[in-house]
């Protein structure tokens, strides 16, 4: 037995075996081989197994995200069984004698580099899709198993450090818990950890090599520990507390269908905060009055390119159907900094927090940002769409989001296609945003407060850095004063005020939010009853 501690992000006990997952090991040596028709063979072997991965990929991303953005992995599966792509791989290691990873590592790299020279934009973009399905197809030569894997067991994921784009292709319903070397409380996995309800820890002193998949463990987001090979006591303990947390939550559940409103009447909106429509499950079983914030940038992280005009649509359709009727407030891209999608090839910056993201990508690569706002406004023909611009520093910047709105809406009207208007507001997430939140009121439908980005911006502390968790106050009366600035100034314009950050969900605050006169809280699904239950109790 080991005890390893770590820091919690999320709550929460779990028991079960890990699953250690070493970042990629890409590298690939050139051997002889005496028979290369049994490197063939296992070619071919490897091929079954990556095509099973890839079907099995397939049929979760269906039931999660819909057919058409699930057709990347039908394209996969059809990759790897293309005769050039196949026969050259044969070629290779009959002419040459050498190892089957070897003539894979070659024939991706020969193929993905004649794709990125091809004229024709899609076919461009198929060289990510060669080296994809040649590095999964390495991996299963090497017996190993590759990033978004589907695992037969649920399983504790321990990692170094897990990218927002790794935690959004893990299966979800196959993840018991996440320990992790490195990461911290304001990542984005950790929010992502937060959302699917799922105990993390970050900060263990581990070394990965010493732990094997497979390996018995358990995780204690209570007293941050994590737990390898615990003995029959201790293992026997969790359970009991596994099943007390169980009853808690059936209490909880006893709420559900019940105003969030305090003993003297004050009431509060309670939303969820989604990464993807996979998320909107754990919104509508939490009882969430709606959705306060949709990060749709996940729709672009963890894959190869945009995602089209159609794509955007169903899946935003989807969300507002399923929410039937419920505000579904969608923030528009907010990629940079930890959300990075490498087709963008945004590139390497000394201060990437503040650097080019979010807005200020959408206003200077306006096609991107057209195409999201077409998707947008056509989705909200079917139910009750919002629409929220991130990182606004200036009144400037909403005005130049108004014009390519109107630009949008025009185009879509002459070419007849059905859209609709939409209520239209900003997130707070910039210390120059609450300072000019007089004016910006005056042009803006609502405020979300995104305090994740505010308290780094104000308190000048990197929301990645672990090592400032000890100068990191949450409750700094800096970002409480600026609440209070910003709901008055809301008010004063007769707009409403939500809170979409991290702080929203925290119970020691929900008392003051509630007196500050905020009208929303947009928390993880998981957050949404256990602070109904504390507004019921607020006098
Ligand atoms: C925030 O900054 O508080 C916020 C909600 O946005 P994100 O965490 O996605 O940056
Ligand atoms: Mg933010």
């Amino acid at each position: 037995m080991k005890r390893i501690a770590a820091k919690t992000v999320y709550k929460g006990i779990a028991l079960g075996k890990i699953h250690v997952m070493q970042k990629s090991d890409s590298s690939v040596n050139r051997s002889r081989v005496d028979d290369p028709e049994n490197e063939i063979l296992r070619v071919h072997q490897s091929i079954d197994v990556a095509e099973s991965q890839l079907q099995e990929l397939y049929d979760k991303a269906v039931k999660e995200v819909g057919e058409s953005n699930a057709a990347i992995f039908e394209v996969h599966q059809m990759m790897l069984r293309d005769l050039d792509y196949v026969e050259s791989i044969e070629n290779i290691i009959r002419t040459q004698q050498v190892n089957a990873e070897y003539a894979v590592a070659v024939t991706g790299d020969n193929f993905a580099e004649m794709f990125a020279g091809m004229d024709d934009d899609y076919m461009k973009a198929r060289s990510a899709d060669v080296k994809d399905i040649s590095e999964r197809l390495i991996c299963c030569l090497k017996g190993g198993t590759s990033q978004g894997d589907v695992f037969k067991e649920p399983v504790i994921i321990v990692a170094d450090d897990l990218a927002p784009s790794e935690t959004v292709t893990l299966d979800k319903s196959k993840i018991l818990a996440f320990v992790t070397v490195h990461g911290s409380t304001n990542s984005h996995t950790a929010i992502l950890a937060r959302t699917m309800n799922i105990p993390a820890l970050i900060g263990a002193e581990m070394n990965l090599d010493e732990l094997k998949s497979g390996m018995d463990a358990l995780v204690n987001g209570f007293s941050g520990e994590f737990i390898i090979e615990p003995s029959e006591e201790i293992r026997e303990e969790a359970k009991r507390n596994i099943q007390k947390e169980k009853e808690k939550q059936e209490l909880l559940e006893q709420l559900k269908g019940k105003e969030n409103v305090t003993l003297s009447g004050k009431k509060i909106k309670l939303y969820a905060n989604i990464g993807s429509i996979g998320d909107l499950g754990y919104a509508l079983e939490n009882d969430a009055g709606g959705v306060g914030l949709f990060r749709s940038e996940f729709l672009y992280i963890g894959k190869n390119e945009l995602p089209s005009e159609e794509e955007q649509f169903q899946i935003y359709k989807q969300a507002v159907q399923n929410m039937a009727g419920k505000k579904v407030i969608i923030r528009t891209l907010d990629i940079g900094a930890d959300k990075q999608a490498d087709y963008l090839n945004l590139g390497k910056e000394d201060n990437p927090a503040l650097g080019y993201r979010a807005i200020r990508i959408c206003l200077t690569q306006t096609d991107i940002f057209k195409t999201q706002l077409r998707a947008l406004y056509r989705a909200a023909v079917y139910g009750n769409l919002s629409i929220m611009y991130p990182m606004i520093i200036s009144t400037e910047e909403v005005e130049k989001i108004k014009k390519i709105t109107a630009e949008v809406k025009q185009e879509l009207a002459a070419d007849n296609i059905p859209y609709k208007d939409v209520e239209e507001g900003i997130m707070i997430e910039t210390p120059a945003a609450v300072m000019i939140s007089d004016e910006l009121a005056k042009m803006v439908d609502f405020f979300s407060v995104g305090t994740n980005d505010l308290t780094q911006y104000t308190l000048a502390i990197d929301r990645q850095n672990a090592k400032l968790d000890p100068f990191y106050n949450p409750h700094h009366k800096a970002i409480l004063k600026m609440l209070q600035i910003v709901t008055d100034n809301a008010h004063k314009e007769g707009k409403w005020i939500g809170i979409c950050g991290e702080l929203g969900a925290d119970p020691e605050l929900t008392e003051t939010f509630i007196n500050m006169g905020v009208d929303e809280l947009s928390v993880a699904p998981s957050a949404i009853l256990k602070l109904r239950s504390i507004i019921r109790q607020i006098p």
